[in-house]
């Protein structure tokens, strides 16, 4: 047990560290234990170890050192443009090396003949590498020709460099700790692990991350320590799944009685899609287990999630019980509501509608009802979860467009019956499998992947403002053809007021483009109270108007099969989720439907990508790559908070393979050993142990 305390010392004991040092680790980085220091890990390398020849250039991550003759010396390009060229050659070959700056002062040192050493990290661009800016020294005035290892770069912050603790005081007090760590760093993986994927040691991973004699065996350290965080993190949410499944008791729903049934034979308007029966099935199966059910529903805009979840809750009050569904907006509430009443028709189940605008004596009598049980299902925006919202027998959760839920307002709701009720989390916002994988990995996942039958794909084109009486045109064709068209504006909450003004201009113009009698105009934003909102809404839905302005309030749920055309202004400001979010607002019915992305002319990178993807692909989870690939996970809602995604060495795009050799790995030693109470698995008990101090306990979060 030696070795495992040792790595748990106090940071302050590292020889040149100390109380106060100790102190500024904690505050700046977390680094409370030599653990925590070791897995400090340097954010580059240099190189100066040995001497590449340029034909051994082949990554522009990381720097090389290289020896050779200028033969050649340049300027090319005017203004701004201007960049100084010299030309390197070695025995293997010839390399640009390239200065943008300081150009002249470059050109009075560098000389045609000069024998050279330079260092620097090249760049690929044209079919060839290059160096840019490097760093460069005469041959002849090198004094210590090379190091021993690759030199490693630490973060650092300021209150830290006022302490001696600059990028090269980290270096030194890591040294010193692994100067002692010699037989004291136990392996945390098993050995059948380490030796099917040839694995180096955790202690030779760990002292050679830090100080590498050279590339290789940096790339050996640095996919070792990699695999282990992902193994790990996938060990733990597996574990903590496992738990749940087999210590916490759920309600046992084994009834399917008068109202499921009734449901079924005389109201269910059209045949379920065999993904929908199939999704159903598994729910069935998990709510009748005995185990509590904690199902993510995943399924694409318009896959018909709101059905599921209706049986579901059907499902609950055959057995008895009472249930809620929570939206994230009062909209999508209302429209949950309006699709429920519609289609349970004239069958005696009770069903109620609580918002922050529910008026007190309405709010009174609900919650009454809800208390003594004659209410069965109650739907609401987050004003559920307040304490005077109190259930007879809350039996179901259903929890609509999750993400917009934070993970303090969930587990509130559990709180809310004596055995937790069993939730089901639905989201249409795709989630790249290995964000899922990563971040619900302990939910299990059921997924709807088929669409209602004909529906047509909706096609989508991109038109800047030159077009725009086009667009009205074709506008004014579906119109006469009876359909219904969507305008949505966006409006981020910082400038408010300008996209308030930039929304009613928006409104005004629409309103000439198409005025009264023949056409009628709906408007709808945040800003409106929820009686006008509900009011214009309704207008919308029932026909009355065929235009509908909005922000991004409609982007949830709304569902209007009757819209076919939905126009999106600025498209170029909204992120990939959301365009894909308001897109599935239209093509609900069997007509053909369009999405038009209005932009301006000038574009950035991104915006460009973006709305090419959009024009290119229908596929939500093709989009939720792409958007992952463009913003990176840390970005992607929800993801930030949850902590999960805080890995040190390995990403969840690059080393997507490793991800699922490291959850299938996780998953066969708990097959095996649910628990981990065979004692060959104590070592990764105690890594578990070492990682719940930084983490929150995942199982209980949704
Ligand atoms: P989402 O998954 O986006 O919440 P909805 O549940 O709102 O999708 O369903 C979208 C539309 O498809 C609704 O108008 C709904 O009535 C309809 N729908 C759902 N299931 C089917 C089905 N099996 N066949 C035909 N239409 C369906
Ligand atoms: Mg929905």
């Amino acid at each position: 047990m030696k070795s495992i305390s040792f790595l748990d010392t106090a940071v302050e004991y590292v020889k040149g560290v100390g109380p106060k040092r100790a102190e500024i680790l904690r505050k700046e980085f977390q680094i409370d234990t030599f653990h925590d220091l070791l897995t400090h890990f340097p954010f580059r390398y240099m190189d100066r170890t040995r001497y590449y020849s340029v034909q051994e250039i082949n990554s522009d991550s990381i720097y090389y050192q290289i020896k050779g003759r200028i033969i050649k010396v340049e300027i090319i390009g005017k203004m701004r443009s201007q960049r100084l060229v010299a030309v390197l050659k070695d025995s293997s070959g010839e390399i640009d090396l390239i200065w943008f700056q300081g150009i002249r002062w470059i050109k009075e040192m560098v000389k045609v003949g000069m024998d050279v050493v330079v260092f620097g990290k090249p760049a690929f661009f044209n079919g060839s590498y290059n160096i840019p800016h490097p760093e460069f020294e005469l041959a002849a005035d090198r004094k210590n020709e090379i190091d021993e290892h690759l030199q490693p770069f630490y973060s650092t912050t300021e209150k830290l460099k006022a302490i001696g603790l600059d990028s090269k005081g980290i270096r030194k007090i890591i040294r010193n700790l692994i100067s002692v760590s010699a037989g004291n760093i136990q392996e945390t993986l098993p050995d059948t692990i380490q030796s099917r994927l040839k694995l180096i040691g955790r202690e030779e991973a760990l002292v050679a991350i830090h100080f590498p004699t050279d590339a290789a065996i940096l790339e050996k350290a640095v996919s070792r320590l990699k695999f282990e965080e992902l193994f790990f993190i996938q060990l733990q949410i597996l574990k903590s799944k496992v738990g749940r499944q087999k210590f916490i008791k759920g309600q046992r729903f084994t009834i399917v009685g008068d109202n499921l049934n009734q449901f079924y034979r005389e109201y269910l308007p059209f045949e379920l899609t065999d993904a929908q029966k199939r999704v159903i099935k598994e729910i069935r199966f998990d709510i009748g287990s005995g185990k509590q059910m904690n199902r993510l529903l995943q399924g694409d805009v318009g896959s018909g999630k709101t059905l599921v979840a209706l049986m579901t809750m059907l499902i609950a009050l055959d057995n008895g019980f009472q249930t809620c569904l929570m939206a994230p907006t009062e909209i999508l509430a209302e429209q949950h509501l309006r699709t429920f009443s519609k289609m349970l028709g004239q069958m005696p189940v009770n069903v109620e509608l609580l918002t922050g605008s529910t008026k007190s004596k309405n709010r009174k009598r609900i919650l009454e009802s809800l208390k003594e049980g004659s209410l069965h299902i109650i739907i609401g925006t987050h004003a559920l979860i307040e304490d005077s919202v109190v259930f007879d027998k809350l039996g179901l959760v259903v929890i609509d467009e999750q993400h917009r839920f934070g993970v303090v307002q969930r587990s509130r709701l559990w709180q809310k019956a004596e055995v937790p009720p069993h939730i089901l989390v639905m989201t249409a916002t795709p989630i790249p499998r290995t964000l899922a994988m990563t971040l619900y990995g302990d939910l299990d996942v059921s997924v709807i992947d088929e669409l209602p039958p004909g529906r047509k794909p909706i096609k989508t084109f991109h038109f800047t403002d030159h077009d725009r009486l086009k667009v009205f045109s074709s506008i004014k064709k579906q119109i006469a053809e009876g359909r219904q068209i969507y305008f949505v504006y966006p409006m981020i909450k910082e400038s408010e007021s300008i996209d308030l003004k930039y929304l009613m201009d928006g409104y005004e113009s629409i309103c000439r483009e198409f005025p009264l009698p023949e056409f009628a105009v709906s408007i709808v934003h945040g800003k409106m109270k929820p009686a006008a909102k509900d009011f214009e809404m309704q207008r919308f839905v029932k026909g009355e108007t065929q235009l509908m302005v909005a922000t991004t309030v409609i982007e949830v749920g709304v569902d209007v099969p009757n819209a076919s055309v939905m126009v999106i202004e600025n498209a170029e400001r909204f992120g990939l989720s959301q365009l894909h979010q308001l897109r599935g607002r239209v093509g609900r019915g069997a007509d053909q439907s369009y999405c038009i992305l209005m932009s301006s002319d000038k574009l950035t990178n991104d915006g460009k990508q973006r709305i090419a993807t959009m024009v290119k692909t229908t596929d939500g989870f093709d989009i939720a790559e792409a958007d992952l690939k463009l913003r990176g996970p840390g970005d992607l809602q929800g993801t930030v908070q949850s902590g999960v995604l805080d890995l040190k060495l390995a990403d969840i795009i690059r080393d997507e393979k490793l991800l699922k050799l490291a959850r299938d790995l996780a998953n066969d030693i708990l097959n095996k050993d649910p628990i981990l109470s065979n004692p060959v698995n104590l070592p990764l008990v105690h890594q578990l142990g070492r990682m719940d101090k930084h983490a929150a306990d995942f199982s209980r979060i949704s």
